[in-house]
């Protein structure tokens, strides 16, 4: 996909005249590149409708920069097209709000219901989640079961058959306990239903939530738009959370469920677990629905600040995701190094927040050099693998030993290795750009 885009964009800079036949070949390969994304056929018309109308042929006729030109038009084009023009309702610390949540079966509601607690209380909310949901056999103890995990108080019955009476008590409840964030976890059908839809209108009729939102697969693909539709003719759906965005589908629909709901889109689940919960970032999302990847920024900068002859060889490292503590020792030297790089982590998501906040580089460069005085006293097997299980107790404590460090400190970098493992394996495959193309993507 990014290959193809690459080539589009390629081809336009060989061509020695920038005609209008030139853009249109350009822009229906970008198109055919969304519409594999699952970006819905009338807006990528739309898109290249508008497109035509703010590239100026002219321009791109004299010569300026014509890729960069296009391709920030088209970037620009599909960011305004996740934007409805108004933030989704905004809670408040301390006053209640009930949030109810709303998709299909198996969309990640009850998940995502769990995640979305989790990242508030860890702020400072109090949250509380009551499970609507009398349809799925077993759908109590899964939420019970989430709820439990991250200690979150919750609401729910195996006797009790009747969703809004369930919703209504438990939300009763919670503001009697002062809970700030009440969140209603409801039932989703396998199809769109009358029947979900009359539930979900009764049961947001019960509970008043002051925002609802829908949950949304990333992988549903083209049936994105009518689905968000139908429930927003149903209940005031207020928000989009796109889940699954770990697996191979790029989420596409979110512009069709933006465009149906009038809604943003405020967070993404990236997991299964607890903490695979990211607040939505609109450029790497984009970006990843051109086949951009999360990486094009990053490897423009990478050539900024790598050193010239490190180059080839880290990007074939990064290519075989093979991520080695090595690996991360090299990264750290080049960061102590030269300073600015962290400016090239911090195109990556997850990466520079935690690794070099800003206002903290002095922090966290002490933190690197410990990392580093531990990393010292590790075997070369140990350097060079990518297996973090061959870390096992007595090499964490011979590590501790030999670098006069406490345990604590050599798990905290283990797990900072396993973070940026994670990170780095989804540069597998990655196809290293040749010098020059680089700048085209
Ligand atoms: P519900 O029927 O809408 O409540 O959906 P569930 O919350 O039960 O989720 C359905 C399945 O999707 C479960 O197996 C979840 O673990 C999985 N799931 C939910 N969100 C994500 C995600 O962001 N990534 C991945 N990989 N799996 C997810
Ligand atoms: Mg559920």
């Amino acid at each position: 996909l990014g290959g193809s885009i690459s080539r589009a964009l390629q081809q336009m800079s060989n061509a020695t005249i920038i005609d209008e036949k030139v853009l249109n070949e350009c822009l229906n390969e970008i198109s055919r590149a969304l519409l594999q994304s699952d970006v819905q056929f009338k807006m990528v018309r739309d898109m290249q409708v508008n497109i035509k109308k703010i590239v100026n042929l002219d321009d791109l006729a004299a010569g300026h920069n014509k890729r960069k030109i296009i391709q920030q038009a088209i970037f620009n084009e599909l960011c305004k097209m996740l934007d409805p023009g108004k933030p989704s309702y905004t809670l408040k610390k301390g006053k209640t709000s009930v949030v109810m949540f709303v998709g299909l079966q198996g969309s990640g509601k009850t998940t995502t219901c769990t995640k979305y607690a989790y990242y508030h209380q860890k702020k400072g909310w109090k949250p509380a989640l009551v499970c609507a949901d009398t349809f799925r056999a077993g759908a109590f103890d899964q939420l019970k079961q989430n709820a439990t995990k991250a200690k979150i108080p919750f609401y729910g019955s195996y006797m009790e058959s009747d969703p809004v009476k369930i919703a209504e008590e438990g939300v009763e409840r919670f503001k009697k306990e002062n809970c700030d964030l009440i969140i209603v976890d409801t039932s989703g059908r396998h199809k769109q239903e009358a029947a979900l839809f009359e539930e979900m209108r009764q049961v947001s009729e019960a509970t008043k939530p002051d925002l609802v939102i829908f949950v949304m697969d990333s992988s549903i693909g083209q049936a994105a738009f009518d689905q968000a539709q139908a429930f927003k003719q149903s209940v005031a759906v207020g928000a989009v959370i796109v889940t699954k965005m770990d697996g191979h589908a790029k989420g596409g629909g979110a512009l069709s469920a933006v465009a149906a709901t009038k809604s943003p889109v405020i967070f993404i689940g990236t997991g299964e677990h607890m903490d695979e919960f990211e607040v939505f970032d609109v450029k790497p999302f984009v970006s990843r629905l051109l086949g951009m990847g999360d990486w094009s920024g990053f490897m423009d900068k990478i050539h900024e600040v790598v050193p010239m002859d490190q180059q080839p060889e880290l990007l074939q490292k990064l290519s075989e995701g093979n991520f080695t503590l090595r690996i991360m020792y090299e990264q750290f030297q080049n960061i102590l190094k030269m300073g600015p790089i962290g400016q090239v982590f911090s195109m990556i998501p997850g990466f520079s927040q935690e690794l070099m906040p800003k206002g903290r580089e002095k922090e966290s460069q002490a933190r690197i050099k410990r990392f580093m005085t531990m990393m010292d006293s590790m075997t070369n097997e140990e350097l060079d693998s990518s297996n973090p299980k061959l870390m096992n107790e007595s090499r964490i404590m011979r590590i501790a030993r030999g670098s006069g460090r406490p345990v604590r400190e050599v798990m905290e970098m283990l797990e900072e290795y396993k973070r940026l493992a994670k990170i780095w394996s989804k540069m597998k495959g990655l196809k290293i750009p040749k010098k020059g193309e680089m700048s085209a993507l």
